[in-house]
């Protein structure tokens, strides 16, 4: 069901799916969204400082009757935010934005170089005072995840990475299997690029469902958590409408055959900004 929820390696439950929020507006534009999605039984939302609509959501969360034990909300700590002091400061900023005491997962953004172990210390603190009831990282590769794990009692409870059948992580997938890291995808519809592929217009019409459908059942069965982004309440619905329909093995091979790594988003050991 839309409320299916993996296990992080803390025993912490997160929703297997939920809204992303990147590039919807503050205000009217993310508030309504949240909304909609929230009617429509999403219990996921996935913002940043840097989308700068924490408050939109927060105020979004506050005006829907969800009791806030049922919702799941991720914010993450932005490049320039970085370091040990300046992560304790940015999450208090993004807390009082939200508005909410505790935020379920709060995430390193984009590795950034000569920072994110400091970075991951003020996340350790942050979850050992219970601000947080689970950390982890985004856009880290194996040996960025590696660095951490080596200063850290604490490994990253998830990675969310940039994630779809045009790149699959089937390396980056493996090591997380092995260390107990939830993985979850970025982009998973990529913008839509994916949805002309007659790969994926085939199997649309053989089971009946939409591109963005097949695409996001695709994300559940590799059981990568998955937050599609858009703030069209028809589109946030249809995204929501996976869970009646199976791919069989030969289809999720048809759609894994479709990688060739390669990335819409930065690249995690080259990225600027
Ligand atoms: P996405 O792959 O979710 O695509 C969203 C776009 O696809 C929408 O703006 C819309 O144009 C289109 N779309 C959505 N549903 C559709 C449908 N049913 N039919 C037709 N078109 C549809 O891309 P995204 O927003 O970049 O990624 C999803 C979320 O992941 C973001 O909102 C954000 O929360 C997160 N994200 C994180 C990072 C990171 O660095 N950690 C980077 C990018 C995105």
């Amino acid at each position: 069901s839309i409320q299916a929820r993996t296990k992080l390696a803390n025993g912490v439950e997160m929703p297997f799916f939920g809204l992303g929020v990147y590039q919807a507006d503050e205000g009217k534009e993310v508030v309504d969204a949240v909304k909609v999605a929230l009617k429509a039984g999403y219990r996921s939302i996935d913002t940043a400082s840097f989308y700068k609509n924490e408050e939109g959501v927060g105020q979004a969360i506050r005006e829907s009757n969800v009791p806030r034990e049922e919702l799941f909300v991720t914010t993450k700590v932005w490049n320039d935010e970085q370091g040990y002091d300046e992560t304790l400061a940015a999450f208090e900023r993004s807390r009082k934005r939200l508005g909410l005491d505790v935020i379920d997962l709060y995430l390193i953004h984009w590795p950034m170089k000569g920072k994110y172990l400091d970075t991951w210390r003020a996340l350790e603190t942050l979850y050992k005072e219970e601000k947080v009831r689970a950390i982890g990282v985004s856009n880290f590769n194996v040996h960025h995840l590696e660095a951490v794990m080596e200063i850290s009692n604490i490994n990253p409870m998830v990675d969310q990475v940039e994630f779809h059948p045009f790149l699959t992580q089937a390396p980056l997938r493996e090591f997380c299997r092995q260390h107990e890291i939830q993985v979850e995808a970025w982009r998973p519809l990529t913008k839509g690029v994916i949805f002309t592929h007659p790969v994926v217009q085939s199997l649309a019409q053989s089971y009946g469902k939409t591109p963005a459908q097949i695409v996001l059942r695709w994300n559940l069965q590799h059981r990568v958590v998955t937050i599609p982004k858009s703030v069209r309440a028809e589109r946030i619905r249809e995204n929501a409408d996976i869970f009646d329909f199976q791919l069989c093995e030969e289809d999720m091979g048809k759609l894994d055959a479709l990688n060739e790594n390669r990335r819409l988003g930065q690249d995690p050991d080259s990225f600027s900004r």
